[in-house]
């Protein structure tokens, strides 16, 4: 079989399928006919005539995909941040949506290292500072924090211990080999971990993209055959409950004038922040998307 054959079949699959309306079968069937060949996706737009090794094999991946299977659960592996993650159905997909947690994650962590006046008053001059995720999922934020902030020492939690498991792989892959990530297992309800170094005043920051989609939409949302995790999403009737559970407990971690920063979505963005107010954070912000839609919400503990 040919490439060019390969991909027609693959998209035939596809197209009688469970393929959500906005995805391009098309484009799913080159990506996971580049998988499976190793080649580059110009290659096999430049060679359609090459042949396919084992094509069944490859035509499996196509019908997998066609339960509605997202393209990364049947590749394994997600582009996060420049980083290739390692994830299975125990964990989100790290989603684009979650660059903005990253983003501000880090300036915030950089200023904290640089020590701005703001945070040489409450830091000192310290050379580490300490970073918490919570729901860590992928632990796509953890990695991506720990890359990036060359002074960070980073701690990631989950509930899950099979997500965990998918993180610890993550940061073994891709994470800082001088400052290793550390993992604990945990629920966020019964408290966070304290900061790894025993003199610390506190974490700088604490982040979290905690599962937030109310109840009725995440179930859903799951009907497509997307096989992520409910667990990961589902955060009550409004969902909003792991960030009420989350909101005082982060602002005990914290040293003061650290940063609190939590992935919400565009629909409950408001209760979210009205809930960091009430809990007793400053300075509190929202943060859009490169949609446009508000989507992290930031307090600061006084
Ligand atoms: N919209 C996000 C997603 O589909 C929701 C993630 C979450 O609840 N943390 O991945």
């Amino acid at each position: 079989m040919t490439v060019i054959e390969a991909r027609a079949e693959a998209e035939r699959i596809l197209r009688g399928g469970r393929i959500p309306a906005e995805d391009d079968p098309s484009r799913d069937a080159l990506v996971l006919l580049a998988w499976a060949t190793g080649r580059s996706r110009s290659r096999l737009l430049a060679h359609p005539e090459e042949d396919v090794p084992e094509p069944e094999k490859f035509l499996s991946l196509a019908r997998k995909r066609a339960t509605g299977l997202p393209v990364a659960y049947v590749t394994g592996e997600k582009e996060f941040w420049g980083m290739t993650f390692q994830v299975t159905p125990d964990v989100l997909i790290p989603k684009p949506d979650t660059e903005t947690l990253v983003e501000r994650a880090i300036e915030v962590l950089r200023a904290h290292a640089a020590g701005s006046p703001e945070s040489r008053r409450f830091f000192g001059a310290r050379r580490f500072c300490e970073a918490l995720d919570v729901c860590t999922g992928s632990g796509c934020v953890a990695v991506a924090i720990a890359r990036s902030v060359p002074e960070s020492l980073v701690t990631a939690t989950d509930i899950s211990e099979a997500a965990l498991r998918v993180a610890e792989e993550n940061a073994r892959e891709l994470g800082p080999s001088d400052r290793p990530i550390r993992f604990v297992l945990g629920d966020l309800r019964d408290g966070l971990p304290p900061p790894s170094t025993p003199d610390s005043p506190g974490y700088a920051l604490i982040v979290s993209n905690p599962p937030y989609v109310p109840s009725d939409v995440a179930r859903g949302l799951l009907e497509d055959g997307r096989g992520e995790p409910l667990l990961a999403l589902d955060g009550g009737a409004d969902g909003l409950d792991l960030v009420r559970a989350l909101a005082p407990h982060a602002l005990r971690a914290l040293a003061p004038g650290g940063t609190f920063l939590v992935e919400v979505g565009e629909y409950n963005a408001a209760a979210a922040a009205g809930c960091l107010k009430e809990e007793g954070f400053l300075d509190i912000v929202t943060h859009r998307d490169l949609a446009g839609l508000d989507r992290v919400v930031e307090g600061r503990r006084g």
